[in-house]
């Protein structure tokens, strides 16, 4: 054993090592991007198993992706072999997915049930909103789903919502909250910030239970603590325990690693309070400091402090490097986006063809999700291989969604919101009204949706006309004569198939000739093969001896149709993330291609090269953080998070001009620019070239060429500051248009769409618009917009 445990230490600095080694009482690691801290985690977990004859089923580790656990599984596995598979290393929502399996019954659910994500959420919503006769100008549904959601992120249950609520929209959210935590159950579905809360209910209330986990688990390690909201932190509080129980179990052993500066999800309900105060909250807790970056040149590392050091009260920290200064920062002022583009696509050439980075070493970070167009256009024009993670997913799509809908009804029949998107698709004749009047006489003998269709069967309801009772009886026995083939053992992909050919909805695409339908087909074909390959995986976990790993409670049969359900329901942004290593990344096609992705997936990265895109005020900083000193400092700290993604170069570029929402608009500098010492930068680029018209060009400062800025997070309007403008009529103009929420609009390039958002005021106004099957778009009211009011 002396051997293996030097191996496990030796790579290590004195700081890592005592993290890795301390042993009894609460451990929080508080480091710097780059300081090694998943690194401690995952020698920790090693150390226990090596050193401390710690049992793998007796640790939970909680990472931020499925990928970042898988990875971490197999880091293990290569250490203890097969029984890596006892331990639980997973994110909050699949870990407590997995005891509410275990323990649906206590919550009187049952283990079949659905996992709603925010889509599902917001139809439910929207349902129990009409209900009520909420009017929806006034109280969107996405409104009322960020207010729950925010609730249940502070534990806050509807009854304590309800008498707490102080003011009319406090009242109207949680009369929403009851009903729609009411349909939930009746549903047998959790949403997402359920399956924290709901876990947290029920280590609480009842003791038995949170005994069973607390003996189970002596080891609970945590990432990314700085990203944990109050309800997740109270889970970690309630696994492990403060004091030594009734039965006088020990608290678990603790150990968090995180970073305060890098808190970028408090729009999520994250806290940094819960790193300030762990000393407090955990009575004899060691804190460790790290302090040597592995990860960045110096250049790269001053470049991070320099942003983050803005940022008001934060405990400075001292972050060094042994690395060397390494390359300056490159700087490029492009004239538009698709300038600013085509620079990153040819530089990423250039590194390429002299041999100094291979296209998987680079990665491409931008703001927001539809910034990744623009890349996507120069790169599939130059040929140059990438990916993109997260966007628009691929469990997003209409028609995947839709067979999922189907296979979650045949998995819990009593999913309502599901088994309504799929009630008339494709069209068989039950109409609005029919399940209208369903509702209905379901809300009155106050039985679930699918026992009312049941009855419908029967004629038990009143006022539906014969042709619909009809349709529903072809329906409902659609529905048994798939549950069918679900009993019978098929495989998920055969369920699918099943799915697929006798609800007509394969033939209905291929008779289409929209060829919309085409590549929805193809869609449809990825996701049998998805299951396909999922079966495959779980046959290999197996072995070939057919035998499973040591089968849980709680754990869905391995293959099953719910064990499927439960992994697509669970995928997170970052799950996709090709091999870093350019190797194989399971499918083996991910190799050596550019990665493009938001700043908040990339998250726990690192890449050789990176390209931080889009520093315009407005963008990067994001719109909404310009006149808020909170917002502003989230902003900064993903700032910080993006620089420090890097290990060798640097890349930072904006754009004069962008068309944001089809329109061109002027972009001031982004402040986090100047916020970079100015001798770390290497601007190759500051005017824009004389083409573009209008601009002087004065070198000195990125900021320099800029027409009109909002220094300092002013709210001078555009039209106030500036002469003339490239743009001709139009941009000069203030709001062109006064929208409300409901309104309906036709617009020129998206058609027609509903008004579900309106923001900001002035030059800042903008209206979030649901324009049905081409999604939903926040667009700016300033200019003249190619759209009108109907
Ligand atoms: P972040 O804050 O971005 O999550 P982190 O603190 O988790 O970063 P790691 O990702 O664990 O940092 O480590 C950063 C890089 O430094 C990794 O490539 C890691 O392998 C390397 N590293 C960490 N510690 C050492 C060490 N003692 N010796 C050599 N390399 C190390
Ligand atoms: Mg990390």
């Amino acid at each position: 054993a002396k051997s293996r445990h030097t191996d496990l230490l030796d790579d290590l600095n004195p700081a890592q090592r005592e993290a890795v080694t301390h042993a009894g009482s609460p451990l929080l690691v508080v480091a710097g991007a780059g300081s090694g801290k998943t690194r401690v985690l995952t020698r920790r977990i090693a150390y226990l198993l090596a050193e401390r004859d710690v049992h793998p089923g007796q640790i939970m580790a909680i990472t931020f992706t499925n990928k970042a656990a898988a990875e971490m599984r197999e880091r293990v596995s290569d250490l203890v072999g097969r029984r890596a598979n006892a331990m639980w290393v997973s994110t909050f929502h699949s870990m407590c997915v997995r005891i509410l399996r275990r323990e649906a019954k206590t919550l009187e659910m049952s283990s079949s049930f659905s996992i709603y994500d925010s889509d599902d959420t917001k139809r439910l919503i929207t349902l129990v909103a009409r209900d009520l006769d909420i009017d929806p100008k006034r109280y969107a549904a996405r409104t009322l789903a960020v207010h729950i959601s925010n609730l249940k992120n502070e534990l806050v249950d509807p009854e304590t919502a309800s008498s707490n609520a102080a003011n009319d929209l406090e009242r109207r959210v949680a009369e929403v909250y009851v009903e729609y935590q009411r349909r939930l159950n009746q549903a047998n579905a959790f949403d997402f910030d359920d399956l924290i809360m709901r876990t947290v209910e029920l280590l609480q209330t009842f003791p038995d239970v949170a005994e069973y986990y607390r003996r189970r688990f002596r080891h609970v390690l945590v990432d990314e603590y700085q990203d944990t909201n109050h309800a997740q932190y109270t889970l970690i509080r309630e696994l492990v325990g403060t004091e030594a129980n009734e039965a006088g179990i020990e608290p678990a052993e603790l150990c968090v690693v995180g970073d305060a500066d890098q808190s970028i999800y408090a729009f999520r309900g994250a806290t940094i309070r819960n790193i300030e105060e762990f000393e407090r909250d955990f009575p004899n807790a060691r804190t460790v400091l790290l302090e040597q970056n592995y990860r960045s040149t110096q250049t790269i590392l001053s470049a991070a402090n320099g942003v983050i050091a803005r940022n008001p009260n934060r405990r400075a920290k001292r972050l060094w490097t042994d690395a060397g200064d390494g390359e300056k920062i490159v700087g490029y002022v492009a004239d538009n986006e698709h300038d600013e583009a085509a620079f990153v696509a040819g530089e990423i050439d250039a590194l390429a063809d002299k041999g100094e980075a291979d296209y998987s070493d680079v990665a491409v970070f931008y703001r927001t999700n539809n910034q990744s167009r623009v890349f996507e256009e120069i790169f599939i024009r130059l040929g140059l291989p990438y990916k993109v993670v997260g966007g628009v997913r691929f469990y997003e799509r209409r028609e995947v969604r839709d067979m999922l809908a189907y296979l979650r009804v045949l998995a819990n029949p009593e999913d309502t919101v599901s088994l309504r998107r799929v009630l008339n698709v494709p069209k068989r004749g039950i109409g609005d009204r029919a399940e209208a009047v369903i509702a209905t006489y379901a809300e009155r003998e106050r039985i679930s949706f699918a026992q009312a269709l049941r009855g419908a069967v029967n004629g038990e309801v009143p006022l539906l006309n014969p042709r619909s009772a009809k349709a529903i009886t072809g329906f409902v026995e659609l529905l048994d004569e798939l549950g069918e083939v679900v009993e019978s053992g098929a495989e998920v992909a055969d369920i699918l198939e099943a799915v697929l050919e006798r609800t007509g909805y394969r033939a209905e695409l291929e008779e289409s000739d929209d060829p919309q339908d085409a590549s929805r087909v193809e869609n449809l074909t990825e996701l049998v093969t998805v299951a396909r390959e999922f079966t495959e995986f779980t046959a290999e976990v197996a072995g070939p001896d057919g035998e499973l790993p040591e089968a849980e409670p709680g754990v869905p049969e391995p293959g099953s149709l719910p064990a499927f359900l439960e992994r697509v329901s669970l995928v997170a942004d970052a799950d996709s993330i090709p091999a870093a290593d350019g190797g194989d990344d399971g499918d083996g096609h991910d190799a050596g291609v550019v990665t493009l992705m938001t700043v908040h997936t990339a998250k726990g990265l690192e890449y050789p090269v990176v390209f931080c895109t889009g520093w315009e005020d407005g963008i990067f900083p994001h719109m909404r953080a310009l006149g808020d000193p909170t917002e502003l400092a989230e902003e900064r700290r993903l700032a910080y998070v993006a620089i420090t993604r890097a290990r060798k170069r640097l890349y930072v570029s904006r754009s004069m001009v962008r068309s944001a929402w089809g329109q061109p608009q002027m972009n001031p500098a982004s402040r986090f620019l100047d916020e970079l010492p100015g001798e770390l930068v290497d601007w190759r680029r500051l005017a824009p070239s004389s083409s573009s018209g209008g601009f002087g060009s004065s070198g000195g400062s990125p900021r320099a060429a800029t027409t009109w800025g909002r220094r300092g997070g002013g709210t001078s309007s555009p039209s106030g500051s500036t002469g003339t403008s490239p743009f001709g009529k139009g941009w000069k103009d203030t709001v062109a248009l006064k929208l409300d929420v409901g309104d309906r609009v036709s617009h020129d390039k998206y058609g027609l769409g509903t008004v579900v958002a309106c923001d900001g005021a002035g030059p800042r106004a903008t209206a979030t618009i649901d324009f049905g099957a081409a999604g939903k778009v926040r667009l700016m009211l300033i200019g003249s917009v190619p759209m009108v009011k109907l």
